[in-house]
């Protein structure tokens, strides 16, 4: 089995490069399954978060695998329901009441809406208080993750943001880099979306190495810079995803890739009013 190298975040923290994401895995017992799963397979980084209403059973699949806890990274996110400081501190003693974990290695600002300021407060002080060893963001644009670092005083580790072959934001990405913000890329597979896994031009670089398309898909960000997440509930997938550290894509191969990006996401874009109602809308009942 081989291990998965980790980077150091700006924090000193380590984490690994590649994790195994659990978004639309309802089932929970097939969620705890899939989780023992990777574990067991070499994964160390799990992604869950309140809003996928499964962080129980990534505890139970953690216990399940038999490792260690202080060998795996777990990263949860609050929802924006819990977006207040008040509602963020109880927020996260729920996330780890679910996670049945005395700490968490990483909590995210799921969302860049509501009073982002006020639950970052309340993720500082859980970070200080040992409760979790980092802290960061998702879906936050550049204007509005400088606006947090100006305000606020922990300076974020992560951004996990959308970044597929058809979604490459590759000025995005810069920005978070030239700040020492690591990129995490959330549905690196566009969650098949466009036939993805069928494309020629990728499935001809699978072919010059030997690896599938997915593999060549996470090589392309991890040579970016960028963690990747897959998600997969399939054995075999499993372990096909954690399986790219043995082959590297040339330059040509990465500028081919480049040459896929159609500029725009894949499911919503975060800037977008009717975007902000569908996701924040529904919340403003449980902050009043
Ligand atoms: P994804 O990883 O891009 O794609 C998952 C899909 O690809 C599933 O349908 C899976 O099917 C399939 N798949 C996985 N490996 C495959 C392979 N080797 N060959 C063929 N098909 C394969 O999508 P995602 O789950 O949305 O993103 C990954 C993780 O990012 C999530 O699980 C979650 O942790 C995180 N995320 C975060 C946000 C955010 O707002 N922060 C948003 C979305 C996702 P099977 O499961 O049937 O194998």
């Amino acid at each position: 089995m081989a291990t998965i190298p980790t980077i150091t975040l700006n924090n000193g923290v380590e984490m690994p490069q590649l994790g195994f994401g659990v978004f639309q895995v309802p089932d929970l017992a097939e969620c705890a399954a899939a989780v023992t799963t990777a574990l067991q397979a070499g994964y160390r980084l799990l992604d869950t978060a309140t809003a996928y209403q499964n962080e129980e059973a990534v505890g139970r699949g953690i216990k399940a695998s038999g490792v260690a806890r202080d060998e795996i990274f777990v990263t949860s996110k609050l929802w924006v329901s819990d977006f207040t400081y008040e509602r963020a501190q109880r927020g996260i003693d729920a996330s780890l009441q679910r996670l049945g974990l005395d700490y968490l290695d990483l909590y995210l600002l799921h969302q860049p809406y509501g009073d982002t300021m006020g639950a970052w407060r309340a993720l500082e002080e859980a970070h200080q208080a040992g409760k979790i060893r980092a802290i960061g963001v998702s879906n936050f644009y550049a204007d509005q993750l400088k606006n947090l670092e100006l305000t606020m005083t922990v300076k974020p580790v992560i951004n996990q943001i959308e970044v597929n072959p058809w979604y490459q934001q590759p000025s995005e990405v810069a920005f978070n880099q030239s700040e020492d913000v690591r990129v995490e890329a959330w549905a690196p597979f566009a969650e098949g979306k466009q036939g993805i896994f069928t494309n020629t031009t990728l499935q001809q670089i699978a072919q010059a190495h030997g690896k599938t398309t997915g593999q060549v898909i996470l090589r392309w960000l991890l040579q970016r810079g960028i963690t990747v997440i897959p998600k997969s509930v399939h054995r075999e997938r499993i372990r096909e995803n954690q399986d790219v550290f043995d082959f590297t894509l040339t330059p040509a191969e990465m500028q081919t890739i480049a040459g896929l990006d159609q500029g725009k996401s894949q499911f919503f874009d975060h800037r977008d009013p009717v975007t902000i109602e569908q996701i924040f809308g529904a919340s403003l009942k449980d902050l009043k």
